[in-house]
């Protein structure tokens, strides 16, 4: 039998146990100003203060020394399109228009399978360089983009899930599907990857808008059928998406009870936005198990609306963080945790660095129910971590200089950083993409 692949990572270590913004703060969190990190044939081994746990180890070990780095499990980013890669930043004047205008036609362009993969490659990199180690990924309609996706994500032996998108209505003819095809084509990838390596397979309806009612009643059943993948849509965005929702469905109490109605609602259900809901359909969403996705930088740049964090609190609503892209305008988390701080502001509501850390990790893992794997440092998870370096940015370096409190530190993090203090990912405790990061730093 090989001998165990022991490595040990020094630097300083954050992970959580809870989210601090429910739970007491001090009970919630796990901080090592000095910290090693054990990690055994890609899964953590250990975690503590450096100095005792290096004097337990074996003298051999092989110890990446990377203070005054910081380590944190990998980002989970809860939404993202990974075919609308090359509409980011593209002049939309609101969601509706945004969608005709460049993102449909975008898709198009999925249907031809060497697209896809040149696109997924592209994403998956760019995932990695900006520290996201797990995503909930939308293809679009073509069976080619999700098996592409899937086939891009396992070489890299990433934790991801993704989806074939379902629409036959209110789109263009050429990027509608049939029950048929549905049916086909989701069982097929289901069995093809739903539990390959780190996949997960995500039944995801574009949104209620797209999907006829007999499609609609196609997911609910599929989603029965397959209590352990995801589903994944959007809900309650844009004004205007909410009233055609009404006129859509005049019988349905709201917009999520239209999903609530066809069975889309329960664990493992990931919505993104979930801006214009009522109480009602917090406490829904909360009983159900569903968990929302807060896009700050999709929400802010379409003009959506603000997500209400508050709100969700009083309901017990599970939700996490994501980007969006390509509504979004960024790939990095922590850009998209300085806009998810000031759309808190904007409705006198605060955010905190360590719940935003807390949402960008295990928050994002939990609401994936993917927690027993990845988003911690508990022995046995998954080693996927990136490793922040506060030198590759000068203001940062200087801010978090004279940082005080760990929350301070954390702070100057969420408001000043991004992709350039991502010095290194890890997946399964191997260096992940180094490549791709080493590109972007030559050039
Ligand atoms: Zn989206």
């Amino acid at each position: 039998m090989a001998a165990p692949d022991v490595r040990a990572f020094r630097a300083s270590v954050l992970h959580f146990r809870d989210d601090p913004g429910v739970a007491s703060p001090a009970d919630s969190f796990e901080y090592l100003e000095d910290g090693l990190l054990v990690v055994e044939d890609g899964r953590v081994a250990r975690l503590g203060p450096a100095e005792p746990l290096l004097a337990s180890l074996p003298r051999d070990t092989n110890v990446v020394d990377r203070r005054p780095a910081l380590i944190l499990p990998g980002f989970v980013d809860a939404h993202i399109h990974y075919a609308q890669t090359d509409v980011i930043a593209s002049p939309g004047r609101n969601l509706l228009h945004w969608l005709e205008q460049y993102t449909f036609p975008e898709e198009a362009r999925f249907a031809q399978r060497a697209h896809a993969e040149e696109v997924a490659e592209f994403f998956l990199d760019e995932l990695l360089r900006h520290g996201t180690t797990t995503a909930m990924v939308f293809g679009t309609v073509h069976r080619a983009s999700a098996d592409a996706f899937f086939a891009a994500a396992e070489r890299r032996k990433m934790r991801m899930a993704a989806g074939q998108v379902m629409m036959d209505r209110h789109c263009p003819e050429h990027l509608r599907d049939t029950p048929e095809s549905v049916r086909r084509d989701v069982r097929e990838l289901i069995e093809r990857w739903d539990g390959q390596g780190r996949l997960h397979y995500a039944i995801t309806p574009r949104f209620a808008v797209t999907s006829s009612e007999a499609q609609l009643r196609l997911a609910g059943e599929l989603a029965l059928a397959y209590p352990n993948v995801f589903v994944h849509s959007h809900l309650a965005e844009h004004l205007d998406e909410v009233a055609w929702v009404r006129r859509l469905f005049p019988s349905c109490r709201s917009y999520l009870d239209v999903y609530d109605h066809f069975g889309l609602l329960r664990e493992r259900a990931i919505y993104a936005h979930c801006l214009h809901l009522d109480a009602a359909d917090r406490k829904r969403m909360a009983e159900s198990g569903a968990a929302a996705a807060f896009c700050p930088t999709s929400n802010l740049f379409l003009g959506s609306g603000l997500f209400d964090i508050a709100a969700a609190d009083a309901a017990g609503m599970p939700f996490a963080i994501a980007t969006d892209v390509g509504g979004g305008t960024s790939f990095s988390m922590l850009r998209t945790l300085a806009e998810a701080y000031k759309v808190a502001q904007l409705q006198g509501q605060h955010l905190s660095a360590l719940r935003g850390f807390y949402l960008a990790t295990l928050g994002g893992a939990r609401a994936l129910h993917l927690d027993r794997r990845i988003g911690s440092f508990l022995p046995g998870r998954e080693a996927d971590f990136v490793v922040l370096d506060p030198q590759a940015i000068p203001l940062l370096a200087r801010r978090t200089r004279a940082a005080k409190t760990l929350e301070e530190l954390l702070f100057a993090w969420m408001i000043l950083g991004d992709e350039r203090g991502v010095r290194e990912c890890y997946v399964l405790g191997q260096p992940a993409s180094t490549s791709a990061i080493a590109a972007s730093r030559s050039g």
